[in-house]
């Protein structure tokens, strides 16, 4: 009988994070204020503590993580590598496929690998509180587990289509003691002046990270701080464990490198995760196809071109090297909630200019599909952020069937949905459609940056 599972021991956790900007071929753009001068890591001192700032800007290859963040993580990780049998003799695939399990946390994705760090860095520096924005829940739940474990208050603002479809979200986030407030709310002057010019708005992430960081600003103790899930290099850095563990794991299943990398990209952490320790093997001579999955419905690396933008829709952020579809920007409201942001991680975006991965976007139709079968086949229900990662295992094992090769495919099986049943009723009952951003939204969203400075 072939192994389904690779575990590794507590004792044999990666002790280190992989930093990517220390390989790049070129070196980053460097992040800038509104008015395009250089921006100085001290400006980001009322946002984030001293300690995280340190390793966003850090170029060294290896970070140790601390042994009390390795003490947590313990709690569900070395987190499972498991090979899709079922789904492979479903296909008549000769590809075998595996994928590193993020859906055995206690929040059910991946996040908590950087809320943890995260309320860890901050606590050590003397904050109390921690603000943050939630698309899915996801994050919010991640961040409120991480709090309470680490003994910080925490206020999540969570973005107005989710909140009214996944209520059982803002239930978790209560009961490991946080606050959770729909965005945009009436507690901000982000909010606030959404609300007015657009009433009955979904809400969007660029609104809630408004929000969440003008209320971290705004606490005069200057004891909170504002928190990011995704897209920042820190918390790409956090994710990194998840590649690391599955080099080690493949190890065991006695695979070389695999010949494809798989992960969907929101802001791009899980995609980052999983993939950045295999584009150091890339960068350094190895043949891997790598491939970050977005939605036709919000489509930043596919469509969006690589310029400076904000992070946030009030433009409170730092101007970041991005593929962006316009920080105005407000996604249709598909199910996969954690894919519908404007802009895309800087790393993951220089990686993408430098042609080290090759992004693909896919419509909610067809990962929905894919998302069936996989249930129907491995048995468990991904998040719907997960489906268009499996959507493009599949086409993979496809592909690799037609051209008779035996390739290995690795992919990051970042949630599990179960509290994404809402969407998966919305499809077994017809109500979903195909879509994909059209041109003249987008013309008209990228106006919006038409003055911002450019990448040279
Ligand atoms: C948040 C989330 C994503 C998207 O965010 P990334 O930062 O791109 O990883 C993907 N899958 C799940 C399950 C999520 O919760």
């Amino acid at each position: 009988m072939p192994t389904k599972k690779f575990l590794l021991e507590e004792k044999d956790i990666p002790r280190q994070w992989y930093n990517l900007a220390a390989d790049l071929p070129t070196p980053m753009h460097p992040p800038l204020c509104p008015d395009g001068s250089p921006l100085k890591p001290e400006m980001l001192e009322r946002v984030f503590p001293g300690n995280i700032i340190e390793q966003e800007v850090s170029r060294s290859r290896w970070i140790d993580i601390p042994e009390e963040i390795l003490e947590i993580l313990t709690l569900w990780r070395p987190a499972p590598l498991r090979r899709a049998l079922r789904l492979e003799k479903y296909l008549k695939t000769p590809a075998r496929i595996y994928y590193k399990d993020e859906s055995v946390s206690p929040a059910g994705s991946h996040k908590p690998n950087t809320a943890v760090a995260q309320a860890w860095y901050n606590k050590k520096f003397g904050i109390k509180r921690l603000t943050t924005e939630t698309g899915a829940g996801q994050w919010g739940s991640a961040l409120a587990f991480a709090c309470n474990l680490i003994g910080l208050k925490c206020r999540v603002y969570m973005v107005r289509i989710s909140f009214d479809q996944k209520p059982m979200r803002k239930t978790m986030m209560q009961t490991w003691g946080a606050e959770c407030l729909a965005s945009p709310s009436p507690h901000t002057h982000a909010g606030r002046a959404i609300l007015k010019e657009m009433p009955h708005t979904p809400g969007s992430l660029g609104i809630a990270i408004s929000e969440a960081v003008e209320d971290a600003l705004s606490d005069k103790s200057g004891k909170s701080r504002y928190t990011l899930g995704s897209v920042l290099n820190h918390v790409l850095l956090h994710q990194t464990i998840i590649g690391l563990e599955a080099k080690k794991q493949l190890k065991i299943a006695r695979e070389k490198n695999p010949d494809v990398v798989i992960g969907c990209v929101g802001g791009g952490s899980n995609f980052a995760g999983i993939a950045f320790p295999f584009i150091c093997d890339k960068i350094h001579g190895e043949k891997i196809e790598i491939i970050p999955v977005e939605p036709t419905a919000c489509p930043s690396l596919t469509k969006g071109p690589f310029t400076y933008d904000f992070g946030d829709v009030a433009g409170l952020t730092p101007l970041l090297p991005m593929y962006t579809l316009g920080h105005r920007f407000v996604p249709e409201p598909i199910h996969a909630g954690g894919l519908r942001y404007h802009g895309m991680a800087p790393l993951v975006s220089h990686a993408a200019a430098q042609g080290l991965i090759k992004p693909q976007a896919y419509d909610q139709l067809k990962c929905y599909e894919s998302a069936l079968l996989w249930a129907r086949t491995e048995g468990t229900i991904p998040a719907p952020e997960t489906s268009h990662a499996i959507a493009c295992a599949i086409d993979e094992a496809k592909k690799a069937k037609q051209e008779g090769k035996q390739k290995v495919i690795l992919f990051c099986y970042s949630g599990h949905g179960l509290m994404d049943l809402s969407g998966y009723d919305k499809f077994l009952s017809g109500k979903l459609t195909k879509y994909a951003l059209p041109k003249n939204k987008l013309r008209q969203s990228l106006k919006a940056i038409k003055n911002l400075p450019r990448i040279k």
